[in-house]
């Protein structure tokens, strides 16, 4: 007989469990909205999927997008100087996480996975946990539901590092290499503009990450999507001329009215194995990795961390009993690589090392450095070494 395993939580994540787990298990998800109200929702993220979380994806058989908005480079500028466009190995993809998440899960359910629609408190998971043998806490940054501990040592703060502030808009020109564009102001914040596939066709996703209370975090109280393009036209004028320039006014709006988001999130790294009452309880995904998302590391981290759990799991389905020790397998494979890939974000959130501003620098005059550089995003373990190992 197949052995249960119940995932809460249908994000990144979940569903990619869900794909990588439903030939070897008989696999529930829970998750609190439907597909449709996923559809019609609130944007969640900028979800640049980079190459090795594509490779994933085709590695678990999930949907294919076609789309004209492929991501090939990585454009840096710091101040008003615009200093390179790398080009990436293989292309990147963003697709906006409402359409992605209820196709996914539409198509999940066609092949026999099960979906409950609810939502799980935290006094209902133990009794919940009954109906399986194992349970997965994908419940993203709004988790965790089991309170698996904190690791001190990869959670250095105690506040938001940034104001997150996203918009989906209409009616700005792209760049050329289309890429995601960078642009970092010292002490005051950063932009992020993403091309991205939406339920409306290609947007520009204008993503800027503020100084709390700096002279970015201009967005406080603004809660109408008319506000909130008035808004970021000013910030854009005021602070991003590059991107003000390419903006075609009768066009520039948001792509819908649930397009723009306003979050601001503490880094948080939590050991994702717990037993609770005898019973072995798993978190994969932001649930317990929280990362800020200013190096746009948290959907293909969690992709990583999800795909090392599948294949243990897999590798141990015919084991009598799933216990503790399963967990400590789980965290011993992905600690490695969740530790780069925190300290390379919490360094970004803070002034650029000196010898950091020198390869930005000298990679303006070097195409190959510049490749390099670009090539952080999708290989972020040399990211890590070139900020954390100084030269
Ligand atoms: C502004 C912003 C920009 C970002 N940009 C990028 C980027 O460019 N690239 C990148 O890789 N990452 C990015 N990220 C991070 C990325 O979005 C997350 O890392 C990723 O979505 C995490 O996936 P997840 O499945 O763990 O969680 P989520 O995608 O948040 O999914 C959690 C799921 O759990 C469900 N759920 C929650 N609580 C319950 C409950 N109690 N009961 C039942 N169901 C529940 C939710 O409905 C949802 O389905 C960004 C994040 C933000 C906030």
């Amino acid at each position: 007989m197949k052995k249960r395993i119940g995932i809460v939580g249908s994000g990144t994540t979940g569903l990619q469990l869900a794909y990588a787990l439903k030939d070897d298990f008989e696999v529930t998800i829970v998750s609190h909205r439907s597909p449709e109200q996923l559809r019609s929702g609130r944007i969640m993220s900028t979800q640049v999927h980079f190459s090795p979380t594509r490779a994933r994806e085709e590695r678990f058989h999930m949907p294919k997008w076609e789309s004209d908005s492929m991501i090939e480079s990585i454009h840096i500028t710091v101040g008003d100087q615009k200093l390179f466009a790398g080009m990436l190995e293989k292309p990147a993809l963003s697709v906006d996480q409402r359409l992605a998440y209820s196709r996914y899960a539409e198509e999940l359910e066609r092949a026999g996975v099960s979906f409950q629609q609810k939502k799980v408190i935290k006094e209902e998971i133990e009794a919940f946990s009954d109906e399986f043998d194992l349970v997965i806490d994908c419940t993203g940054k709004n988790g965790p539901l089991i309170p698996f501990p904190v690791e001190k040592e990869l959670t250095p703060f105690q506040t938001p590092q940034r104001k997150c502030i996203v918009g989906y808009f209409k009616g700005v020109k792209p760049t050329s290499p289309l890429g995601v564009s960078v642009t970092v102001i010292p002490e005051i914040g950063e932009m992020f503009e993403i091309p991205s596939e939406t339920e409306y066709g290609p947007v520009t996703i204008l993503f800027i990450t503020a100084v709390p209370e700096g002279p970015l975090d201009m967005f406080k109280g603004i809660k109408s999507p008319e506000a909130f393009t008035i808004k970021m036209r000013e910030a854009v004028e005021m602070f991003f001329p590059d991107i003000h320039e390419r903006i075609v006014d009768i066009d520039f709006a948001l792509c819908d009215e649930n397009g723009f988001l306003q979050i601001a999130i503490t880094p948080e790294v939590r050991i994702p194995y717990l037993n609770v009452n005898d019973k072995l309880f798993l978190g994969c995904g932001d649930s317990v990795i929280l990362n800020d998302p200013i190096t746009g590391q948290g959907s293909n981290l969690s992709s990583y961390c999800a795909e090392q759990l599948s294949d243990l799991l897999i590798e141990h389905k015919h084991s009598v009993r799933w216990d503790e020790e399963l967990g400590r397998l789980y965290w011993e494979r992905i600690k490695p690589f969740v530790k780069e890939v925190t300290e390379w974000t919490n360094a970004m959130t803070q002034p650029l090392p000196g010898h950091v501003i020198q390869m930005l620098l000298s990679a303006a005059e070097d195409q190959q450095k510049a490749d390099e550089i670009a090539r952080w995003f999708e290989n972020p373990s040399t990211a890590h070494q070139a900020f954390l190992t100084k030269v």
